[in-house]
């Protein structure tokens, strides 16, 4: 692949946002090393084979950068705030656990933040994260995930709250989502936990 063509899936995917020149610099290497964390591979900044092969399935199939990342105002952003206001959860607990993206290729929703504490503050009892944000090559890896999964865009969670028959969590998760609060919720069949996503 020529630079420029590199430039241009990367524009296309929504990464590389200045001029396609062909000319290696700080901007396409940015670019690179954005996609290659959102991608969970190692963010070098340097598009090699595996890169490229990346970007090629990633146009397939309509991977485009996430595009709930806040940009920080004031020294401070959006996702700072949640945090300061979650009174049970921290942000690591949100974390894609893969070990090859740094945990977070996107930041988790602040609704998702929002909706977690109501849950937990309902139940009274400590509420376990199991799944929170993933990258796209994590997702992918897990056995019947599907491709466009919204923990990908850091909108979904899967817990359980020991002590608590999962009925009981989803019967209140499902009037969460009938008020409009969540998008969608369901019980994940034989593993205890419940699933959660946000718009
Ligand atoms: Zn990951
Ligand atoms: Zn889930």
């Amino acid at each position: 692949m020529t630079i420029q063509q590199i430039q241009n899936l990367l524009q296309y995917l929504g990464y590389y946002t200045i001029t396609v020149d062909g000319i290696w610099g700080q901007g396409s290497e940015q670019a690179t090393r954005d996609f290659q964390k959102a991608e969970g591979l190692e963010a070098d900044g340097d598009p090699g084979k595996l890169t490229q092969a990346a970007l090629v399935d990633a146009v397939a199939k309509g991977r485009f950068k996430p595009q709930n990342i806040t940009q920080p105002e004031n020294g401070t952003s959006a996702e700072d705030d949640i945090w300061a206001e979650s009174k049970y959860f921290v942000r690591a607990e949100f974390a894609c656990p893969c070990g090859r993206c740094g945990g977070f290729p996107v930041e988790p929703a602040p609704a998702l933040v929002r909706v977690s504490n109501q849950i937990r503050e309902h139940f009274g009892r400590p509420m376990i994260p199991s799944s929170g944000v993933r990258c796209q090559a994590h997702n992918d890896e897990l056995p019947g995930s599907v491709p466009n999964s919204r923990h990908v865009s850091g909108r979904a969670l899967d817990f359980s709250i020991p002590g608590v028959p999962v009925a009981d969590v989803l019967a209140y998760t499902r009037q969460l989502q009938t008020a409009g609060k969540l998008h969608y919720t369901y019980e994940m069949v034989g593993t205890g936990h419940v699933h959660i996503d946000v718009d």
